[in-house]
């Protein structure tokens, strides 16, 4: 273990997760079905190797599936609070180990500890909502054309759910879908990214210690590791009616397409390009806090990560000095100590992508005006720590069409009314989160009216990052249109039958229909 890992106790978070041997992949929880090539957990924080994990391969992938089928026979026959108790077990193992999780995910995501916690936090959240949902999943009523004749609509588990993570959430994303599918009577099968392996392992092992206490089998719950490749085991598979996928706009085109040609149900929750609408009646304070968490929180690497300001003319000089000033304060560095604002970004491509942006910006006529860089150095080793960066540009650019995965922020300006800044907003493929800031109820009416905002969030007085699990969370357009966590994103893990029952001794047809026979 490295230095940094030694002084913030990562090792012992490890044995509290149940990963103990962590040099060969071979007790990491998943054992029994990883019998593939070896990949490699590094951390961004420092750079240091944190463990070998085995890979899945089609072999174990056969089995896990035949694990995950079983289980799923005995799982749907529970009543759905039974399962909801369990899901409940669960929600309070992850508060006896948040800590623990929190620090983990820090330090093999790169998220700041507090973002860590907070994280942990959602998978709670999402599992009280879940309890109480498992005495909720009910249809509707329906009255019958037909005398003697009863109809209504009822919800079912769908059978195996494949779940695909991206790296930037390596546990909640996870957490949003596995709670609401346990209560709907649904088993998952979870390959998380290939770069927080262990985040899933130490996930795996707290779900497997909940079903081994109540005698239920593990395969309620299974975990698959590795790349892409892994992935498409699950895409390509008609055993499994849902994929749920999280991750860039170019995989979700690539598992939608897979999905849909076996005629599968796909829920994607893909890239953003979020922006906050300054207006003129703006409280200028809070802009610039919402602006800046939303732009450098988690290194920029959020889906909801505010990348363009679209800042009214009258007032544009002087929200841009405000952010430059409040940039000036930043403290970037290793994430897990909490004076610290910014952390690294997950690797070195990263930081590639970064880099790119910036030169990509200033060649299309932009302007940095808060210049940003790689950190080199004392504490910067990695090679991953990057300086937030603010560009003046133009949304006709194409790099800022594009989501760059980083702290690169955009400010763009507009004049005139309200649908300026809104067609701005809206002009951008990508349909995730936006956000208003404004004290002028008309203004804000507006931009949530059909006419307003096309994203699937759309908050005033916020900024766009992040959100509460009581909402469904979603984006349309090249965001995919899924929705998931809050809300009766339920739904979709489910199966609605429609059920007439007639308790007469006739058989009249339905639309009057006469059939004499
Ligand atoms: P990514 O697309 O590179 O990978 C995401 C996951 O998809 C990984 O587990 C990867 O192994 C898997 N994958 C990649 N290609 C696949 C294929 N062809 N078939 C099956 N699986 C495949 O994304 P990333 O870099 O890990 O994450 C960042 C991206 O995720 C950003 O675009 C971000 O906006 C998006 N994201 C969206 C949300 C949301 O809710 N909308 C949440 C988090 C992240």
């Amino acid at each position: 273990m490295s230095d940094i890992a030694q002084k913030f106790g990562i090792q012992e978070a490890l044995e509290l997760l149940g990963i103990h041997d962590i040099n060969d992949g071979t007790s990491t929880g998943s054992k029994h079905f990883s019998s593939g090539e070896l990949i490699e957990s590094y951390s961004p924080v420092d750079g240091a190797l944190i463990a070998k994990v085995r890979t899945t391969s089609a072999k174990d992938y056969s089995q896990v599936m035949d694990t995950a089928t079983a289980a799923f026979k005995a799982w749907r026959t529970k009543p759905a609070p039974q399962r909801g108790e369990i899901v409940r077990q669960f929600g309070q193992k992850l508060r006896e180990l948040k800590e623990p999780l929190g620090k983990l995910v820090s330090y093999e995501m790169g998220k700041s500890y507090q973002e860590g916690l907070g994280e942990v936090q959602e998978m709670i959240d999402i599992c009280d909502f879940a309890v109480g949902l498992s005495r909720q999943l009910h249809g509707l009523t329906m009255h019958s054309e037909r005398p003697g004749h009863r109809m209504y609509e009822q919800y079912h588990p769908l059978g195996v759910v494949g779940i695909i993570s991206a790296f930037n959430f390596p546990v909640a994303v996870w957490a949003w879908n596995t709670a609401l599918a346990w209560v709907a009577g649904d088993v998952c099968v979870w390959k998380p990214s290939e770069k927080t392996p262990l985040c899933g392992i130490a996930c795996q092992n707290i779900a497997a210690e909940v079903f081994k206490a109540n005698n239920l089998p593990e395969g309620i719950s299974c975990l698959i590791n590795g790349d892409y490749k892994v992935g498409v085991f699950m895409t390509h598979d008609k055993r499994i009616p849902l994929v749920s996928a999280t991750g860039s706009i170019r995989m979700g085109k690539i598992v939608a397409q897979a999905v849909a040609s076996r005629l599968g149900k796909s829920l994607l929750e893909l890239g953003g390009n979020n922006a906050i609408i300054v207006s003129p009646d703006a409280d200028i304070k809070m802009t610039v806090i919402g602006a800046v968490f939303g732009a450098v929180g988690t290194a920029g690497q959020r889906c909801t990560s505010t990348r363009r300001l679209i800042i009214h003319e009258s007032i544009y000089d002087r929200v841009k000095e405000a952010i430059v000033t409040a940039y000036k304060q930043l403290r970037i560095g290793n994430p897990l100590d909490e004076k610290n604002h910014v952390g690294p970004l997950i690797d070195t491509d990263a930081v590639k992508n970064y880099q790119n942006a910036l030169s990509k910006v200033v060649e299309e006529g932009g302007k940095l005006i808060v210049e940003g860089g790689l950190l080199e150095g004392k504490g910067y080793e990695s090679g991953c720590y990057v300086r937030p960066a603010i560009a003046e540009a133009k949304n006709s650019f194409e790099i800022v069409q594009h989501e760059t995965f980083a702290p690169v922020l955009y400010l763009l300006k507009y004049s005139g009314e309200v649908e300026n800044a809104i067609e701005i907003q809206n002009g951008v493929v990508q349909g995730l989160s936006s956000a208003i800031m404004t004290n002028n109820l008309r203004e804000a009416e507006r931009f949530l009216s059909a006419q307003g905002s096309d994203c699937g969030i759309a908050n005033v007085n916020i900024g766009t990052s992040g959100a509460e699990i009581g909402g469904a969370f979603g984006g349309e357009k090249e965001t995919g249109g899924g929705r998931e966590s809050g809300s009766d994103a339920w739904k979709v893990y489910m199966r609605r039958q429609t059920n007439t029952i007639n308790y007469t001794t006739q058989l009249p047809l339905a639309q009057g229909i006469k059939f004499d026979i």
